[in-house]
């Protein structure tokens, strides 16, 4: 084997030059995948946690430049579910057998703390963990979602190369972000965060960066997903899509933080029709099957190829590869309370 690869193996510490190195090598790629499948069935088990997610909004105030629902994007015919959708399509979800219920949606003001709180209550009467993803909000905030019921949190900080966040998310900043991490992890939240590879300006060495980022803020899961162009977006011309540059950065954080939680990303799904189980086959643990109704998930269209509906043919993929599907709640194993 690579003796950094080794390294990264026995001691779950890189360098910067380590991690560029490893990530710019496709050749030994396989070696890499092969050493996080190790890693993954070591510390967190064969068990696929799946996750039931509803995408209830895609109206959002923000303008991030490759997001598909980005508020100057006049293509997607805009939605947004009522609460007593939202509790009814949790209510299914948890009859089929999920644990774990993810909320997630654009920056949507019409969803108001007091509004998300009481669907958290009604949720959390069912007896299952949730997950919020709907951006950034204040340490109050938090803690209110928190107290109703929440129980993890994903907010990717999508890059730490401060210059390129800033052209990517106009309006937004860096720091602001950063600290909704620190609010959400002092609110006592698992924290999940990530980024998107193989954006316009990206770097292998902010890659790497991003890497080391992650591990020090110390989350409990991690999205890394390839960024694919989205129409009507001021990106839809770039190149993206570079699936197995995704891959090597996800198999490096199973590597760098053996203990998350990582979800097999829809993105890469996107890619190949086989993403999600080259992704389980490389770190992941985690699979995120969409339970929003047909309908509304044809216009959550964050890029092309996000598929809408799935659930029927996952667990038998799983089962195919020899794994087994998560019965818990499938907490973090690097989750610590306070
Ligand atoms: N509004 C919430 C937030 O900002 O965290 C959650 C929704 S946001 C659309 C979810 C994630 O989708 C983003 O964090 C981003 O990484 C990813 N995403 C958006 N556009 C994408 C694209 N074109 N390709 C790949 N991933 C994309």
């Amino acid at each position: 084997m690579n003796p950094v690869l080794e390294k990264a193996v026995k001691t779950h510490h890189l360098s910067k030059d380590d991690l560029i190195l490893l990530l710019s090598d496709k050749t030994h790629q396989t070696d890499l995948f092969k050493a996080a499948d190790t890693i993954r069935h070591q510390f967190v088990g064969d068990a696929v946690h799946l996750r039931g997610l509803i995408e209830f909004s895609n109206i959002c105030k923000n303008n991030c430049l490759y997001c598909g629902i980005r508020r100057d994007n006049q293509l997607p015919k805009r939605y947004r579910l009522a609460p007593k959708e939202i509790i009814s399509l949790a209510e299914k979800a948890v009859q089929q057998g999920f644990k774990t219920i993810v909320l997630q949606s654009g920056e949507d003001l019409f969803f108001t703390t007091h509004k998300i709180c009481s669907i958290l209550r009604e949720i959390k009467k069912m007896d299952v963990a949730i997950t919020l993803s709907i951006g950034e909000k204040t340490a109050d905030e938090y803690k209110a979602y928190k107290e109703a019921g929440a129980d993890r949190f994903l907010l990717r900080i999508e890059t730490t190369d401060k210059n390129l966040y800033h052209y990517l998310d106009p309006g937004m900043s860096w720091e602001t972000r950063k600290q909704c991490l620190l609010d959400l992890k002092n609110a006592g939240y698992e924290l999940g965060s990530g980024i998107m590879v193989g954006l316009p300006n990206q770097t292998i060495d902010s890659i790497a960066d991003d890497l080391l980022f992650l591990k020090e803020i110390g989350i409990d899961m991690a999205g890394i997903g390839p960024f694919i162009p989205a129409q009507g977006t001021p990106l839809e011309n770039e190149v993206g899509k570079d699936l197995y540059l995704a891959l090597r950065t996800m198999a490096l954080m199973r590597l760098l933080m053996p203990k998350i939680n990582i979800p097999a990303t829809t993105a890469m799904e996107a890619l190949h029709p086989m993403g999600r189980l080259m992704a389980l086959k490389a770190g992941a643990n985690v699979v995120m099957p969409n339970i929003t109704t047909e309908e509304y998930a044809r216009l959550y269209q964050l890029y092309p190829g996000k598929e809408s509906v799935d659930q029927s043919d996952i667990a038998q993929k799983i089962l195919s590869i020899g794994r087994s599907i998560g019965l818990g709640y499938g907490t973090s194993k690097q989750f610590k309370k306070i």
